[in-house]
């Protein structure tokens, strides 16, 4: 099991993880508010549709921000982002999608599988072995 190597990729992962989640709940959610609002011809429901756009668009750029600085341990490949690179065989998807796996498993189990490399990333950062003074063991 590999780790990170700093709290900033540790905290990028994560957000950019729970920020992608959040983008595809939200979006969904008010793409199915303004199809219905349509259907059924009620405006209340499609104003509060659009906002869920705006709201996925704002939540959209966050996770641009944050899956810039994720990346594997290892290859370093973005796996929070596309890339032409070739993906591992083994690499499992969650609806088709590489990175809604890889948020999914850093959301609930906090390690990922990268989808490039195929190596098990426990996220947390990993213990200096060089450090001043042995601090307390936990
Ligand atoms: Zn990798």
């Amino acid at each position: 099991m590999h780790k990170l190597t700093s709290g900033r990729s540790v905290r990028a992962l994560r957000l950019g993880a729970l920020c992608l989640l959040l983008l595809c709940v939200v979006l969904a959610t008010s793409i199915g508010m303004v199809l219905s609002a349509l259907y059924l011809d009620l405006p209340d429901r499609a104003r509060l549709g659009l906002y869920g756009l705006l709201t996925s668009f704002c939540i959209f750029l966050l996770y641009k921000f944050f899956a810039h600085s994720a990346y594997c341990p290892l290859c370093r490949g973005p796996v929070l982002r596309g890339s032409r690179a070739q993906r591992n065989r083994n690499a499992g998807r969650t609806f088709w999608s590489y990175r809604l796996r890889i948020s999914r498993d850093i959301l609930l189990t906090n390690t990922f599988n990268c989808s490039y490399c195929g190596e098990r990333t426990h996220c947390v950062v990993k213990p200096r072995l060089r450090e001043e003074g042995a601090g307390p063991k936990s």
